[in-house]
């Protein structure tokens, strides 16, 4: 989602005659894109902004800018008390950044965390910042109405909006023609996308459908899905569309019931196995996986159990695993009570890692001698003489290169596999 921003805000940029560079001493200009779902996430970003702190000192003409989902909760510690800070924008103000950088310019500090019930950046078209030309992101709505209890994103990115199928359906057809071999649609919940075009209403299950047909030779991907929204239909079109991928991420969060309610979650443990069968029915063969909050309020040990008799009754191919931090203006910040000692929230976190570990070894094992079709990223990182890519089902395989090059697709053979790599070669 950052990165998807990020590349937003470059674009807007170098409309207006900036210009991008790897090098951060080079940088006239630094920008941080921020994310608050974590707390971690933001001691980090503290640390950074320290660090280029320090870099003014050496060049007092350089700006710092906040920018995303921190930027309204932390403007006034960070610019007023701390003096970190020249420029603030939030998630929906980056058209206003080139405005904003000409105030900084004549010696004010600039501000603009306004968040739209509209603006979904249609318009713009990315500029793709570190990519390797092969996969891109592309946003197709923003915002969050959701409101998970332990969620800031309702209260960091406001309302919920889709962005114009037409243009979403364009940028893959221009990222097709540049040699881009693979998308991934971003939402934080993607199943609930809806526009209205005249009299036709496009559900995401139409829109997965009209940008598959770009090219069958184009992959798409997407996430994330609530399991509450994750409809049969949409299951079907995965189903009847090779270039959709097999892959599907449906965040469970826990397995237990009591937990799910008071995190607002809106399904039941039941109510997500349902969902597991209809995709396994569905779509077979298709990978899953998930994200996983551990120690969120008055979780027992029994509710950890269920979480953990979940995981393995589903099998994840993969897992994003977290310790619950509470985050202000949350319900639960509000309303509960994170009182679950942290040495307990690392020993569960631990016992999960573990069991997903266990789990994605177990699920990767059984691909040995079946043979998978390639999308290839990039050389690996181990070897000159490697490549790596992808499956369908998300899984990344290395394999000896051979004369095809990143964006094609060739058949892989596994004969090896470790929890997080498929091991092959080209048949
Ligand atoms: N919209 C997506 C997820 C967005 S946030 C969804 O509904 O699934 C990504 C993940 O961060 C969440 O799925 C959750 O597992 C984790 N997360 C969010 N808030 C958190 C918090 N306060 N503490 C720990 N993990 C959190
Ligand atoms: Fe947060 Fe829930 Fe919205 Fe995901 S669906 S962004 S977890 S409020």
């Amino acid at each position: 989602m950052n990165v998807s921003d990020s590349e937003i805000v470059a674009s807007i940029l170098t409309d207006n005659g900036y210009e991008n560079t790897p090098e951060v001493t080079l940088a006239d200009i630094v920008l941080v894109n921020t994310c608050s779902i974590r707390e971690n996430a933001e001691d980090r970003v503290r640390k950074r902004l320290h660090y280029f702190k320090s870099l003014r000192k050496k060049r007092p003409e350089l700006i710092i800018g906040l920018l995303g989902c921190m930027a309204d909760r932390t403007k006034t510690a960070l610019m007023e008390e701390e003096q970190l800070l020249d420029l603030v924008a939030g998630p929906d103000s980056y058209r206003h950044l080139p405005q904003l950088l000409a105030q900084v310019g004549s010696g004010q500090k600039a501000i603009d965390t306004i968040l739209s019930i509209d603006e979904t950046y249609a318009d713009i078209t990315p500029v793709r910042i570190d990519s390797n030309g092969v996969s891109a992101f592309i946003s197709i709505m923003r915002g969050c109405e959701n409101y998970c209890s332990y969620c800031v994103v309702p209260s960091t990115r406001g309302q919920e909006r889709s962005r114009d199928a037409g243009s979403i359906v364009r940028e893959t057809r221009d990222l097709y023609e540049k040699g881009y071999r693979e998308v991934t649609l971003l939402g934080q919940n993607v199943n609930s996308y809806h526009w209205k075009n005249g009299d036709e209403v496009i559900t995401f299950a139409h829109l997965l459908e009209k940008v598959a047909q770009v090219s069958p030779m184009m992959r798409i991907r997407f996430a994330t899905s609530h399991p509450k929204d994750i409809s049969d239909d949409l299951l079907l079109a995965i189903g009847r569309n090779s270039n959709l991928c097999k892959a599907i991420h449906l965040p469970v969060q826990s397995g237990s019931n009591h937990m799910l309610g008071l995190m607002n979650r809106k399904y039941t443990r039941e109510d997500y196995m349902d969902r597991i069968q209809a995709i396994r029915r569905i779509i077979p063969g298709c990978a899953i996986s998930t994200d996983i909050i551990t120690g969120f309020c008055s979780e027992t040990e029994e509710d950890h159990l269920e979480t953990l008799s979940l995981m393995e009754w589903v099998g994840y191919d993969a897992a994003y695993m977290f310790k619950y931090s509470e985050r202000p203006q949350t319900l639960a910040a509000d309303t509960l009570k994170d009182n679950v000692a942290e040495e307990i929230k690392e020993r569960r976190l631990t016992e999960i890692i573990h069991l997903q570990q266990k789990l994605s070894l177990d699920n990767n094992r059984k691909e040995i001698g079946k043979t998978f079709e390639i999308l290839i990223e990039g050389k690996s990182k181990r070897s000159d003489d490697q490549y790596f890519g992808r499956s369908s089902q998300n899984k990344v395989a290395v394999f000896t290169k051979t004369n095809a090059v990143p964006g094609d697709y060739v058949h892989v053979k596994i004969s090896g596999a470790t929890s997080a790599t498929l091991l092959g070669e080209v048949v």
